[in-house]
């Protein structure tokens, strides 16, 4: 009891703190750092896009959107998903538009996962996927990915399925690893839940952020993953809008219908003008085909800065982000290197062990290279002094 009479509020998540990425961006921000820690780009969007905002700013949609989304939104994710993947997803009873990806996860979660639940999770894992898990009384069953090229063995994941495994999280292009899952991965991962009652959330947001040609494996192209998968997706990779918060959940129409039942009461609905924009923009198909030529530029330049260097690293498969390995340099653990980094050389970087829940430290840390050129040029010598 403290002295007002009051007991002490119990975490619900007494493990978890302030995430990484603002405990970075933050240091990064006191020191004048260069910023290459959280993930976002150092560059505006597009101005024509701006411009169809304030034109809906201007023109009275300014009150709540349909709690499932602008239906010109839902129409043209719908027609997008049909022209790339050829699959049918209808726009009344099966496309939700959310508040960033991150809303789309945690109702997917929510709305499969009861107390006692088993989740397979790869690590590793965004920081968001565990909380929401275990806010829901669910357990996480972690299959653990290693460097340096994180690939999944299939028998262990076939191990750790057991009666009471309920979903499974699949994020390709992943984040932090930039690994991109290949039509054997989704060919694995059918068989392994092929007749039996487990669903699957997948975290596409980095769709249309891969290279070297590789293909985006949506979830949705297998049709014995796609009748249990809820595909989340993020126009903020997408159209460099990260602060503009605005995702998607593409699910059949039973799995919509529980989907929509949690969306409802943790937001209700989603910033409308944003939505009426975006529904404009998304018809031009050359505003998300051009993404991949323009990040590979960015990777491939940012890894030409680094060739000098004593870091190791294999150029990443997708997203943007590439990792590395210090393991010549000095076996610091990485995050104490990611902080020394950015406060003696003026580089901000995320320690890859936060995103393994026991911290496992394989002296790996992440760039971001969504930045400017002149950026990636300037954190690439400081880094090559090392
Ligand atoms: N999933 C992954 C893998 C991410 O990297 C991020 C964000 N940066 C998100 C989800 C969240 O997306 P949003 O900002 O649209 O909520
Ligand atoms: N997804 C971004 C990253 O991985 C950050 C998102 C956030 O700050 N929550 O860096």
């Amino acid at each position: 009891m403290t002295e007002t009479g009051l007991g002490a509020l119990a975490s619900k998540l007494p493990w978890v703190g302030t995430t990484i990425f603002t405990v970075m961006s933050k240091l990064a921000a006191e020191t004048g750092a260069i910023n290459l820690s959280q993930g976002f780009p150092g560059f505006d969007c597009s101005p024509e896009l701006v411009k169809l905002v304030e034109k809906y700013l201007k023109t009275g949609f300014n009150q709540y959107a349909p709690m499932t989304g602008v239906p010109a939104l839902r129409e043209a994710l719908a027609q997008k998903t049909e022209d790339l993947y050829g699959i049918s997803y209808h726009p009344e009873t099966e496309i939700t538009v959310t508040s960033g990806a991150t809303e789309a996860l945690f109702a997917a979660i929510t709305a499969v996962i009861r107390p006692g639940d088993e989740v397979l999770v790869f690590e590793p894992a965004y920081d968001s996927y565990v909380p929401a898990i275990e806010l829901n009384g669910g357990i996480p069953v972690l299959v653990t990915l290693t460097p340096p090229d994180y690939t999944i063995d299939w028998e262990t994941v076939r191990g750790k399925i057991t009666d009471k495994t309920r979903l499974i999280l699949v994020n390709t292009p992943h984040n932090p690893t930039g690994r991109v899952w290949t039509a054997d991965d989704l060919a694995q991962l059918a068989a392994l839940v092929k007749d039996r009652d487990i669903w699957i959330v997948s975290d596409e947001v980095y769709e249309h952020i891969r290279f070297d040609g590789r293909p985006h494996q949506s979830l949705a192209t297998h049709p014995v993953l796609q009748e249990r998968t809820f595909v989340c997706g993020s126009f903020g990779k997408t159209f460099h809008i990260t602060g503009w918060k605005i995702g998607y959940c593409l699910a059949p129409k039973a799995l919509t219908t529980e989907f929509r039942k949690i969306h409802q009461y943790l937001t209700f609905s989603t910033v409308t003008p944003i939505q009426h924009a975006l529904a404009d923009y998304l018809k031009n198909p050359v505003h998300y085909e051009t993404l991949p030529d323009f990040y590979e530029r960015k990777r491939n330049l940012f890894l030409e800065s680094l060739r000098g260097s004593r870091f190791q690293f294999r150029p990443t498969e997708g997203s943007f982000f590439q990792t590395v390995s210090y393991q010549a340099i000095t076996d610091e653990p990485d995050y104490d290197l990611a902080i020394r980094l950015t406060k003696e050389i003026g580089v901000a970087s995320i320690p890859v062990s936060v995103f393994y829940r026991a911290r496992n430290d394989y002296r790996i840390l992440r760039f971001c290279f969504a930045k400017d050129d002149d950026t990636l040029l300037r954190a690439g010598e400081r880094l090559s002094r090392l």
